[in-house]
């Protein structure tokens, strides 16, 4: 596991509680620059500011459309004498943002469109996701949801979780329900719990699953409290995303470790980002770093095509090559499934390399096919007959 080391790192209390540390929050330039005094230096300020005003300018300006927030915590593995700090370019406005593309749009998959009930979006069958919260511990710069996330006034107040529970309620086919946000744990320990409660009460529903990234951004809010709450909704399965292995600390793996022992099943999403972790070097290591740690990689995700993010993508090209590259060489269970969100709302469709490389016939008559696929190595082997 890595472990930052980092020059601001001695003033993050580490033991600070989850809600000091969402207090303590830093959101202006001003309070940034005293945080990590050696940014203004620093060559990733220079790549992408050309002063400090300039970056004041900015941070001003494009919070006001998606706001800027960090914690203490993840701002402590920070590190500005790095020239690509996988931290900084995941929370650092930038001016980029004001750049759209023809293809980008606010709402590219469409789950407004297939909002069901207010906060409610249900496109596939058999699962439907809950918006519980508009906030989140840090804003992340690629978020997919900029058009609502950090927006206060824009979520749907508890008065709409009854429309909600009755719509779940009276489609039984409904199987799993994804509670997301912003950061559904956000919420108090109160509400969650009797969100979970109720939702236990539904017989037609298989699984409970969260979507978070305070594993990452704020691991103390998994204390003994919360995790009870999960313990006694047992089973629930915990989605978060880790994207890159500095985030990989030991505050994590002691969060991670609670929601374990609380029988909490604990799965990554991590987002493919340009200059990120769209390395095959990176992505083994976050994977193989999340394996240790007691995490599933569940999927690695094709950024989407949102407003104001088109500096993040990587091309699909590179994700397939990164797959590629994992496979044979990492363990099964340390390889995610790459997956593509359908702009429009379609869905997600996983994104695959082929391994078969021909298709014949040896001899007329059926029975006889020839196929050969590459294995991870390069090599081909043969395969005859119908299989
Ligand atoms: C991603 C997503 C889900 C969950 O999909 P899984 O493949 O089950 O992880 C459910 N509903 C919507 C609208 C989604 O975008
Ligand atoms: S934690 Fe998730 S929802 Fe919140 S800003 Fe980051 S990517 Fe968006």
């Amino acid at each position: 596991m890595q472990k930052q080391i980092s020059k601001n790192h001695s003033i993050v209390k580490q033991n600070y509680d989850w809600k000091s540390q969402l207090q303590s929050r830093i959101t202006t330039p001003e309070d940034l620059l005293q945080y990590l005094p050696g940014l203004p230096g620093s060559q990733i300020f220079k790549d992408l500011y050309q002063n400090v005003d300039e970056f004041k300018q900015l941070m001003s300006h494009l919070s006001s459309a998606f706001r800027f927030a960090v914690t203490p915590y993840y701002l402590g593995l920070a590190n500005p004498e790095s020239d690509r700090c996988p931290i900084l370019l995941q929370i650092l406005p930038q001016k980029s943002e004001l750049k759209d593309q023809v293809f980008t749009r606010p709402d590219p998959l469409a789950e407004e469109a297939h909002g069901a009930v207010p906060g409610l979006t249900h496109r596939y069958p058999d699962r439907a996701l809950w918006y519980l919260s508009h906030n989140c511990a840090v804003y992340c710069r690629f978020c997919m949801r900029k058009r609502k996330v950090s927006r206060a006034e824009s979520v749907t107040g508890r008065e709409n979780d009854e429309p909600v529970f009755n719509y779940i309620e009276s489609h039984k086919e409904i199987k799993e329900v994804i509670l997301s946000g912003g950061d559904p744990l956000s919420l108090s320990d109160d509400t969650l719990h009797s969100l979970l409660i109720r939702l236990k009460k539904i017989e037609h529903l298989s699984s409970i699953r969260i979507h978070t990234r305070m594993p990452v951004t704020l691991p103390q809010r998994f204390n003994e409290t919360l995790c009870a709450i999960l313990r006694e909704s047992y089973p629930v399965t915990l989605v978060t995303h880790f994207n890159h292995p500095v985030e990989l600390t030991e505050e994590a793996a002691a969060a991670v470790r609670n929601l374990r022992m609380s029988g909490v099943m604990v799965l990554n999403q991590s987002v493919l980002l340009k200059d990120i972790n769209d390395s095959v070097e990176t992505q083994e290591s976050l994977l193989l770093g999340l394996l240790k740690i007691g995490i599933k990689p569940y999927y690695l995700h094709q950024c989407d095509e949102v407003n104001g993010v088109s500096h993040f993508r990587a091309n699909i090209q590179t994700g397939l090559k990164i797959m590629r590259d994992l496979q044979g060489r990492n363990p099964g269970i340390a390889i995610p499934r790459y997956v593509l969100d359908l702009p429009g709302g379609g869905g997600k469709v996983p994104l695959e390399n082929d391994y078969q490389i021909t298709e014949g016939n040896n001899t007329p008559g059926p029975g006889n096919s020839v196929k050969v696929y590459e294995n991870w190595a390069g090599d081909p082997y043969v395969i005859i007959g119908d299989r």
